[in-house]
């Protein structure tokens, strides 16, 4: 079975799921947000947890972003092997970027890395950045997740001597440690372990998008309860709540490599998708 999509309602709907993105947290998030909130001992880390919600209740209620960093422009893009299409999906989310741009509006945040002219409309040499996976069936589905500079910024990746799994938890900590309240904190830590020096970062980034409130087991248990030990705490302030979950994905690597990637994210984690196309 093939399926058609009409270009107009295709920039529409990713230009309207940009605007979710950046207005409104999954429900997983300010779940996880809201048991921080409740859980935190610390009064001055409470009261930044709160202003975190209050936060998101006043970009829904006025539809305007929660933050004024909307980020660079990220797409996530599971297409199927039978999904068709009668125009340039790619060229059609470019249109889409430079539309909720000016429509929401975002902060025009791509530069040119060395002469740092902004293209003014988020667009540039591989901005939007989309990744594209061909999975079985007729279904298109699209994650938007604009990522921050203050969280990106803390994000480091290290080739590792194959030997040295026991050193990844510590890596993982340093990363936070080193970051500080730079990130804006409370964290989603993304960890890529295996794959290729640039696999590692994509499973990292994979990874943030995880549902958080699936219960975390064996070393992302292990690195989350390690990382709220640290007292460093929602904002940098202190208390209990430094990280609201940590994400592991992994993959095999060469026998010789051992990489590992650390993708931070902010409080704001932000994330929506839409599908195109399917059965039903
Ligand atoms: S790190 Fe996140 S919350 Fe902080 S300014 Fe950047 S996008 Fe906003």
């Amino acid at each position: 079975m093939s399926t058609k999509i009409n270009r107009e309602s295709f920039i529409r709907s990713i230009a309207d799921l940009l605007r979710k993105a950046e207005i409104e947290l999954p429900d997983d998030v300010v779940n996880a947000l809201r048991k921080a909130e409740a859980a935190e001992k610390n009064q001055v880390a409470k009261s930044q947890l709160q202003a975190i919600l209050k936060n998101l209740e006043i970009a829904k209620k006025y539809r305007v972003p929660m933050c004024q960093d909307t980020g660079i422009m990220i797409f996530f893009a599971e297409i199927g092997s039978e999904f068709q299409s009668s125009f340039d999906l790619e060229a059609a989310i470019r249109e889409a970027v430079v539309l909720a741009t000016a429509e929401i509006p975002l902060r025009p945040n791509a530069v040119d890395p060395l002469t740092r002219k902004n293209s003014g409309n988020n667009l540039g040499v591989g901005i939007p950045d989309i990744h594209w996976k061909i999975v079985p069936g007729n279904r298109l589905k699209i994650t938007a997740a604009p990522k921050g500079a203050g969280s990106e910024n803390m994000s480091v990746l290290r080739m590792f001597n194959p030997t040295e799994t026991g050193s990844i938890k510590n890596f993982v900590l340093e990363t936070v440690v080193n970051a500080g309240g730079m990130p804006c904190p409370p964290l989603t830590i993304g960890v890529g372990i295996g794959g290729s020096f640039d696999a590692a970062a994509r499973l990292a980034k994979e990874a943030l998008l995880e549902p958080l409130d699936v219960p975390m087991e064996g070393l992302e248990r292990e690195i989350f309860e390690a990382v709220n030990a640290l007292g460093i705490g929602c904002m940098g302030l202190g208390g209990s709540t430094t990280a609201l979950a940590v994400r592991v994905k992994t993959a095999h690597c060469h026998t010789a490599s051992l990489p590992v990637a650390v993708n931070i994210q902010c409080w704001a984690n932000r994330h929506a998708s839409v599908v195109f196309g399917g059965d039903e």
